[in-house]
């Protein structure tokens, strides 16, 4: 699987995660009428829930494809932003590319 289906992948992750956290807000909020701590449960779900993004890097200039600059996207860049690599053609090293 290319660089880019696994950056794809965790984007969809990622947004499932969110929906989650934004589900446990509103029901602990419904429910005992406060959701601080369910809020503060759903940042730290979302911040461990994204720890893999730092792995989808491009492997001929290292660049990560959900930069875009200095700024982070939530969608992956097909095509690497420094080097101009395909990164749909590139596989990952757990994949021996
Ligand atoms: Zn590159």
């Amino acid at each position: 699987m290319s660089l880019y289906r696994r950056a794809v992948r965790h984007a969809w992750r990622m947004l499932a995660v969110l929906a989650l956290s934004v589900l446990l807000v509103a029901v602990v909020d419904r429910f005992y009428g406060h959701s601080t701590l369910a809020f503060a449960a759903g940042i730290i779900l979302l911040l461990i829930a994204n720890a893999p993004m730092l792995r989808f890097n491009c492997q001929s200039c290292g660049k990560n494809a959900f930069f875009r600059g200095i700024f982070v996207v939530l969608w992956p860049n097909r095509i690497c932003t420094r080097c101009g690599d395909d990164l749909d053609t590139q596989l990952t090293k757990i994949d021996g590319g």
